[in-house]
């Protein structure tokens, strides 16, 4: 019996079903454009991801809630990418602009007016207090400017969007992400790509098997994310490397035999691949935590979660989070199975 109401999937006894339904979005090869971030939100919780999807395609559906530590985070990432920009672009004072912006944007009344698209409030989560985290952000954005500037890498690329195939099981599935900021640093001397991804979330303990990093060295990886594909959806604005810039970066990994991308690899059989390294650069603590390197066996297990994840949606199974370790920060808290988790002293004589 289905609640159209309530949009959930009832037995006969009333019980609560885990709704179905695919909200994959294919592309024109036969497979799916699978995005990084779709694959992070169903590890956080399948059921999660439905909910959202669900939301998205269907305006009458339950809506995700705007909780305070999500848009905070929101607020702080751009105040970031505006700094990065200015520090790039040679403006006086990127730390005041940072600063700036975050208190423009963290203003209950502008919070929608985000560049990247965001709401107001609704959700306050324990603790956390509108006062409290305008503190923190200018807090983290100083500490980032200090650190940021004692850095010694060469920047390639910020907000970088990409659209790159991932073949996997005999179809070809786009995969599409966006990689806060690319550079070159270096081992010991020897140089390596940095792919490195801004977090106010909660760290991972083991971040060397990470799958987000391993999806962005993948992406890396391919030719297409570098000189475009020609199978990148019409309505996109990508806008990839200027060719010239890329010929320079494959020519200086070519002098140290190390090849950029596979094009590259195919016709230099003999030189290895230029390492890729990926970096949690975590806001919370403002730790710029590494993630180890990654290489072919990493995006052999990240080809296996895609595969899940698309059988997953194909079949309409998802499972909501076991442990409930996300499900207090979690948009969806409120209607959740229809009913909402219950409240921490609901049970209690
Ligand atoms: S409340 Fe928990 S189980 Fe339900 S969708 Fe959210 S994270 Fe998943």
């Amino acid at each position: 019996m289905i609640d159209t109401e309530q949009h959930v999937v009832t037995d006969e006894y009333g019980d609560l079903l885990v709704p179905h339904g695919n909200y994959l979005k294919p592309n024109a090869l036969g497979g799916y454009i699978v995005r990084q971030s779709d694959l992070s939100s169903f590890n956080r919780c399948n059921l999660q991801k439905y909910y959202n999807d669900r939301a998205e395609a269907d305006p009458d559906a339950f809506q995700p809630e705007a909780l305070s530590a999500t848009i905070f985070g929101h607020v702080v990432h751009y105040a970031m990418l505006v700094m990065e920009r200015g520090i790039e672009e040679g403006a006086e004072d990127p730390l005041r602009d940072a600063i700036s912006t975050f208190e423009y944007y963290w203003l209950p009344e502008h919070t929608a007016d985000l560049p990247s698209g965001s709401q107001r409030v609704q959700v306050w989560i324990a603790r956390q207090t509108y006062g409290g985290l305008r503190d923190r952000g200018r807090h983290l954005l100083r500490e980032y400017y200090d650190r940021r500037m004692k850095e010694d890498a060469v920047p390639l690329a910020l907000e970088y969007e990409f659209y790159v195939p991932l073949p996997v099981n005999g179809r070809i599935h786009t995969l599409h992400g966006t990689i806060d900021r690319l550079q070159i640093r270096k081992y010991y001397g020897k140089p390596y790509l940095s792919i490195e991804d801004y977090k106010t979330g909660k760290q991972p303990v083991s971040l060397r098997w990470n799958l987000q990093g391993s999806g962005y060295a993948y992406a890396t990886w391919c030719a297409e994310f570098w000189y475009g594909w020609g199978f990148t959806p019409e309505d996109s604005l990508v806008d990839v490397f200027d060719p010239d810039v890329v010929k320079k970066i494959e020519l200086a990994f070519l002098s140290r035999e190390r090849t950029l991308h596979d094009a590259l690899a195919v016709q230099h059989p003999d030189f290895e691949m230029t390492p890729r390294r990926f970096h949690w650069v975590n806001l919370q603590e403002m730790k710029f935590a590494d993630g180890g390197w990654r290489a072919q066996r990493d995006f052999a297990r990240f080809r296996l979660a895609v595969d899940a994840y698309v059988r997953a949606a194909e079949a309409g199974v998802y499972m909501p989070n076991m442990s409930g370790e996300v499900c207090g920060y979690c948009p969806h808290q409120g209607h959740c199975a229809g009913t909402g988790i219950a409240d921490e002293e609901e049970g209690k004589p």
